[in-house]
C-alpha cells in the first residue's frame, strides 16, 4: 500500500504525492524556548518524528526543517523577571530541548532556524505583503488585512464574513471566533532595541509577529512550496492559517500540499498547557524513574489523530511493556532472514495513515510467533525504523554456560541458585539500563552495574551496539 496520509486542507485521507519524489519537503512548528517542553509538546514532536520515519522507512529522502522560536512575549517577559538577556534564556531552553530529543530518540532536522537569525527574510516578505496591499501600516506596526485575502479560512474553516475591517490583534494566539487582522510586525522601543529585543526595519524599531517567522523560514530552506507541514492541533488556528495568508499572500503560490496536526495531550481531561499549570516534563517523568522511551511507546498506543489522556497508570503500563519487550529481545539470536508475513502487515499499517497502535499490535504477535528468534530480531530492527525504540541497542543474545555456583547477589532475594532464564533476564535488564545510564551520561551508575554484572559472573563488553553480556564456564573466561 502507498503512504495515505490525512490532510486537514481536504479534510480527508489521501494517497501522498511529494513534488519532487523520492524527496519530500517537511516543515515542523518548533518550540518556544522559554521554559522546559512538557509532555504534551513531546506527544506532537513524536508524532512528527513517527512520520519522518515512516517516510524514511517508504524510501522518501526527507528535508526537515524545525524553527525555534528565540523571540516572543513570553520570552521577552521571563527574561525580564529573571534579569538576563533574552538570548541567554533562549539558549538555556535551546539547549535542553536537544538533550531531551536525544532522550526520546528523536531524529534531528536538517535545520533548526532561529527566528532572531532571520529577521532579513521576514522584512522581505512583509514589505511585499504591503507593496500588494495586504498588509497595511498602523503606528509604526504592520498588520495583515484578513479581508484581502480570497482564502482566509481554508484550513480551519474559519468564516470571516461579517468580521469587522480594521479590527486586529497584537497577540500571537487568540480565538477561532474571533478572527481579525494579525500583526506582522511589532512596534518597539529604542531601548528594546539595545537590549536586543528589537531590531531596525522599514517601519521604524520593532520585532517580528509569531507567525511570520515560519513563513519566512520555510520559504528560506525549503521554498516556496513543499510537501508536509505539521503542528499541533491547536495551532490550526489561527497560526497555520496565518501562515497560509501571509505565504501564498506573498509569493501567488500555494503554500504547503499536506496539512498533518496531532491531536493534544490531556490530563484529568483537559488540554496539558502551560497557562493551564497541568504539565510534566521529561526531567519529572525521570524523577518518578521512568524511562524517557517508556513515554514515546505510550504516545505510540493511540493514533496521532486521537486525544490522549495522561495517568501514571498507564506510562507505568507502557513502562512495563517496554521493559518486557527488551527482556524477550535480549534473548533473541542474531538477527538473519525477516518474518516477510508480519513485515508485510506492518508496512500496510504504518502506510494507512501512521496507524501505530496497530502496528505495535502486529509487533507484539510477531513477538509471540513461532518464527525463530532471529527472523524476529530481524524484523523487530526493521519496525524499530519507525518505532525509534532503541531495540537495536537491546545486547544481541546471551551465551549461556553458566557453571552450577552462580547467585545472584544483592540483586533479588535468592539464596538458592538462579535458574539459568531468571540470570539471563535478569543480566539483559541490567545491561539496558546500563546503556541507559551511559546515554544520559550517568557514567558512575553505570559503572556499579558493570561490577554488579561481572559479580553475577558475567563477562561485560562494550560493543557498537551496546553492553553485551556473556556468562562462560572459567575455564573460557579469559578467551
Ligand atoms: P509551543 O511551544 O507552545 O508553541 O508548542 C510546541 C508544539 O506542541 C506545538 O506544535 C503545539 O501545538 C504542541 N502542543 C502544545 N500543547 C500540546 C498538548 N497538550 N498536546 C499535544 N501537543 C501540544
Ligand atoms: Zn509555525
Amino acid at each position: 500500500m502507498s503512504m495515505q496520509l490525512y490532510n486537514y486542507l481536504s479534510r480527508k485521507v489521501e494517497e501522498f504525492k511529494p513534488i519532487n519524489s523520492p524527496k519530500v519537503g517537511l516543515y515542523t512548528c518548533g518550540p518556544t524556548v522559554y521554559n522546559f517542553v512538557h509532555i504534551g509538546n513531546w506527544r506532537t514532536f513524536i508524532f512528527e518524528d513517527v512520520l519522518k520515519r515512516a517516510l524514511l522507512f517508504d524510501g522518501y529522502k526527507v528535508k526537515h526543517v524545525m524553527n525555534i522560536t528565540d523571540i516572543d512575549d513570553k520570552i521577552i517577559n521571563k527574561a525580564k523577571e529573571e534579569t538576563i538577556p533574552i538570548n541567554e534564556l533562549t539558549k538555556e531552553y535551546t539547549d535542553a530541548f536537544f538533550a531531551d530529543l536525544g532522550r526520546l530518540n528523536i531524529l534531528p532536522a536538517d535545520e533548526y532556524p532561529q527566528a532572531t537569525e532571520h529577521i532579513g527574510q521576514m522584512l522581505k516578505l512583509i514589505s511585499s505583503l504591503v507593496d500588494k496591499g495586504l498588509a497595511y501600516v498602523k503606528d509604526g506596526s504592520v498588520y495583515f488585512s484578513i479581508t484581502k485575502f480570497k482564502d482566509y479560512g481554508k484550513l480551519s474553516g474559519t468564516n470571516i464574513k461579517g468580521v469587522k475591517a480594521g479590527a486586529r490583534v497584537d497577540v500571537d494566539e487568540y480565538d477561532k471566533d474571533n478572527p481579525q487582522d494579525f500583526v506582522l510586525w511589532k512596534a518597539s522601543s529604542e531601548d528594546a532595541k539595545v537590549r536586543h529585543e528589537a531590531f531596525d526595519s522599514p517601519w521604524g524599531v520593532g520585532r517580528p509577529g509569531w507567525h511570520i517567522e515560519c513563513s519566512a523560514m520555510s520559504k528560506q530552506y525549503l521554498g516556496a512550496t513543499f510537501d508536509i507541514h505539521t503542528g499541533g492541533v491547536d495551532l490550526l488556528f489561527p497560526h497555520h492559517e496565518n501562515e497560509i495568508a501571509q505565504s501564498e499572500g506573498a509569493t501567488g503560490k500555494k503554500f504547503v500540499n499536506v496539512w498533518m496536526e496531532g491531536e493534544h495531550l490531556l490530563i484529568n481531561g483537559e488540554k496539558m498547557a502551560k497557562r493551564l499549570g497541568n504539565i510534566f516534563t521529561l526531567a519529572d517523568i525521570a524523577k518518578r524513574g521512568f524511562d524517557p522511551l517508556a513515554l514515546r511507546y505510550l504516545f505510540l498506543t493511540a493514533h496521532y489523530r486521537s486525544k490522549l489522556n495522561f495517568t501514571w497508570e498507564s506510562l507505568e503500563a507502557a513502562q512495563n511493556a517496554l521493559l518486557n519487550l527488551k527482556r524477550e529481545v535480549s534473548t533473541w539470536d542474531e538477527p538473519k532472514i525477516g518474518c516477510a508475513e508480519f513485515e508485510g502487515k506492518f508496512k500496510d499499517a504504518v502506510a494507512d495513515d501512521l496507524d501505530m497502535p496497530k502496528a505495535l499490535s502486529i509487533f507484539w504477535e510477531m513477538v509471540k510467533s513461532d518464527y525463530p528468534t532471529s527472523a524476529k530480531r530481524q524484523s523487530a530492527l526493521v519496525m524499530d525504523e519507525v518505532f525509534g525504540l532503541g531495540l537495536s541497542l537491546v545486547p544481541k543474545a546471551l551465551k549461556i554456560n553458566v557453571h552450577e555456583n552462580v547467585r545472584v547477589k544483592d540483586l533479588v532475594d535468592a539464596n538458592a541458585p538462579m535458574n539459568q532464564t531468571d540470570i539471563v533476564n535478569i543480566a539483559g535488564e541490567l545491561a539496558i539500563k546500563r546503556d541507559e545510564l551511559r546515554r544520559a551520561g550517568k557514567f558512575g551508575e553505570a559503572d556499579k552495574i558493570r561490577q554488579e554484572l561481572i559479580g553475577m559472573g558475567a563477562v561485560v563488553k562494550d560493543t557498537g551496539s551496546g553492553t553485551s553480556v556473556e556468562f562462560r564456564s572459567d575455564t573460557d573466561k579469559n578467551d
